[in-house]
Formats: C-alpha cells, sequence, structure tokens
C-alpha cells in the first residue's frame, strides 16, 4: 500500500513537472493567440479521464478546461452519476485555444498530440471517456464518427498500456439539442460498470437534464 502512494506521489509531482514545461510550448501556431496553456485538471491518479476537443474563451481566460456551459453540462452528468471534478481528470486534444473556437487543424493535433499521451502515460487512467470526434478519432486511431461509437467502449493500447477508450457525445453539442442530451446522459450511466463499481444509479435510470437552447446553435458552432 505505501508502495501504491509513492508512486501516486511519484506520478502526480512529474505531471505538475511536465505542466509547467508544456506551459511555454511553442509547438504551433496556437501559441501567439492563447493567453495560457490549458494543460488539465483534476485527480492526477484517476481511473477516469475525460478528453474533450480544445479550450474555449472562458478555458483560454482561467487556464482550466471545461469552465463554460459545457463544463457546467459536464459537472451535473458527473454529479448524475456520483462522480465530481475531483474524482476525474479532464484535459483536451489541444491545450491552446484555437481562434475564434474554430476547429483543431490536423497540424496542430500533430503537434499537441505528445502532451497527451504524457499526460495519459503519467495518469494510467482505466478508462478514457472522449468528447466528441476530434479525441475520439485521435485516440481510436480510426476515422470512424462520433455518431457510429458513442456509448461503445473499445479496448486499445495508448502508450503501451491497456486503456478502455468510452466515446461520448461533445457536451457542447448536447447543450443545444435534446435528443443528443438524452444520449449522453444514457451513455454516461455506462461508466459505473466500466470503472468496475456501483453507481448508486437505478437499472434503467431516466435521463433528467434540459438542454440549454436550440439544435441550430449547435449546428453553427460546427459540433456535429
Ligand atoms: N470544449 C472542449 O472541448 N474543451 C474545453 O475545455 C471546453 C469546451
Amino acid at each position: 500500500m505505501e508502495a501504491v502512494v509513492a508512486a501516486v506521489r511519484v506520478a502526480a509531482a512529474e505531471l505538475d513537472a511536465y505542466a509547467a514545461q508544456a506551459a511555454g510550448c511553442t509547438r504551433c501556431r496556437l501559441a501567439q493567440g492563447r493567453t495560457q496553456v490549458v494543460f488539465g485538471v483534476g485527480n492526477p491518479a484517476a481511473d477516469l479521464m475525460f478528453v474533450g476537443e480544445a479550450p474555449g474563451f472562458h478555458e483560454d481566460k482561467q487556464g482550466l478546461p471545461f469552465v463554460g456551459q459545457a463544463g457546467k453540462l459536464l459537472d451535473r452528468l458527473l454529479e448524475g452519476i456520483g462522480l465530481s471534478r475531483s474524482d476525474v481528470y479532464i484535459a483536451n486534444v489541444l491545450k491552446c485555444r484555437p481562434p475564434g473556437n474554430r476547429d483543431p487543424q490536423p497540424d496542430e493535433i500533430e503537434a499537441c498530440e505528445p502532451h497527451l499521451f504524457r499526460q495519459i502515460a503519467l495518469i494510467e487512467p482505466r478508462v478514457v471517456a472522449t468528447l466528441g470526434n476530434f479525441a475520439t478519432k485521435l485516440l481510436s486511431g480510426r476515422q470512424t464518427g462520433i455518431t457510429r461509437v458513442h456509448g461503445q467502449e473499445q479496448l486499445t493500447t495508448i502508450g503501451g498500456r491497456d486503456v478502455l477508450l468510452y466515446p461520448l457525445y461533445h457536451p457542447a453539442a448536447a447543450l443545444y439539442t435534446p435528443a443528443m442530451l438524452k444520449v449522453l446522459e444514457e451513455d454516461f450511466f455506462g461508466i459505473p460498470d466500466l470503472l468496475g463499481r456501483p453507481s448508486g444509479v437505478p437499472d434503467h435510470p431516466e435521463p433528467a437534464l434540459e438542454p440549454l437552447g436550440t439544435p441550430q446553435v449547435a449546428v453553427q458552432l460546427g459540433l456535429f
């Protein structure tokens, strides 16, 4: 037990050191427009890690992932399965905000991916829940879109370690689309099982969250 605690401390210290180093990253053009690198947040020894797309306006200002409306929804979804932010680790494919929240470009993803792979190697999560297409495609190594793969766990190898990948719709898309929010909530209810934990979630839970707006907004934001 003491050896495990010591190993977790070492990994947490290494993660801090790596974050400090990544804070000065200039591997791609996004370094020029960012306020700061948004490295990630949460439990450095988490069994469950979430990977989103890229920081938005609020994340860039605050230096933390998922602090806007999508983050509030993520918090509520976590709460629905008896977890909180401090139980999990949250990061993004890109650590810097793309201008105007445009899609990540392939060369930006390629430049940034060593940061994500190092995070995963140090945290050693058992389950990685990918939020949306960019994270899902990068970590599965496949081009199949999120609509076809959401809610279906896949055993994959990341950095030589077996990891259960669990693709989910991006909360920002679900914010404005009732049908997608329902599916996202249902998929969330599958997480405790993947972690091998009792959830406190009933066998057939009813999705209960309300969307914020209209699907058109999500289409305009390019979230599908
Ligand atoms: N969307 C993301 O993908 N990541 C964030 O940090 C915020 C919104």
